[in-house]
């Protein structure tokens, strides 16, 4: 199980204390915050890319990004694997998945997933690995909502793993502060944790 501080909008100093306890792996959301933190903080840093990414970006965190969480189309895949080339890296990303009630929650659905495997497996992305899939499940108190929207992320996994050739597809990346629990048991491998650990955002 791996544990992803979330450190978006909390200072430098909040991170410092958590790298000085031994803690590498931080989530940042957006772009221009990563790079100005990246640039303070020490370079053994894993970052973790959680937001939104838009395909314009893609090249300002190619050089020293760790994971990019949030790949939710294959024009994005297409951008990253461009950038990574040119940058000489292989990169590591996931695949979003929108399995949340929520019309507002980005991701994948399982017809595009379904298509974005086929791609993989005919090499059309050599500079990138696709690590795993990574989920946001619904804001909701409906405990057992959540708990299905978990338990359907980890079947696509299991069957997104099956259907690949090549096998470092080994992350499900779901649960955050408020539901990580469930997430734990609906058998994630990486939770990303913001507010318990840095305190409520304003
Ligand atoms: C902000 C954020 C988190 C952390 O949220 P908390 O509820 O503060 O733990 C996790 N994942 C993503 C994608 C986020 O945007």
């Amino acid at each position: 199980m791996s544990l992803i501080a979330v450190s978006k909008t909390k200072p430098v100093a909040a991170i410092e204390e958590l790298y000085a306890l031994g803690h590498r792996d931080f989530g940042e959301n957006y772009v221009q915050e990563l790079l100005s933190k990246s640039e303070v903080l020490p370079k053994d840093i894993h970052w973790h890319f959680i937001g939104h990414l838009q395909s314009n970006k893609v090249k300002q965190i190619i050089s020293f990004v760790h994971l990019i969480h949030g790949v939710d189309s294959e024009k994005l895949l297409v951008e990253i694997q461009k950038q990574s080339l040119k940058a000489g890296r292989h990169v590591d990303v996931l695949l979003q998945m929108h399995i949340a009630k929520e019309e507002t929650k980005y991701g994948l659905d399982e017809k595009e997933l379904s298509q974005i495997l086929a791609n993989i497996n005919n090499h059309a992305y050599p500079n990138v690995n696709i690590r795993g899939l990574m989920g946001m499940a619904s804001f909701t108190d409906n405990l057992t909502e959540v708990r299905n929207e978990f338990r359907q992320l980890k079947l696509y996994f299991d069957d997104a793993r099956k259907r690949l050739n090549e096998t470092m597809f080994d992350t499900l990346s779901m649960g955050m502060s408020g539901d990580y629990q469930i997430a734990v048991e609906e058998g994630s491998t990486m939770i990303r944790i913001g507010s318990l650990l840095f305190g409520k955002r304003s």
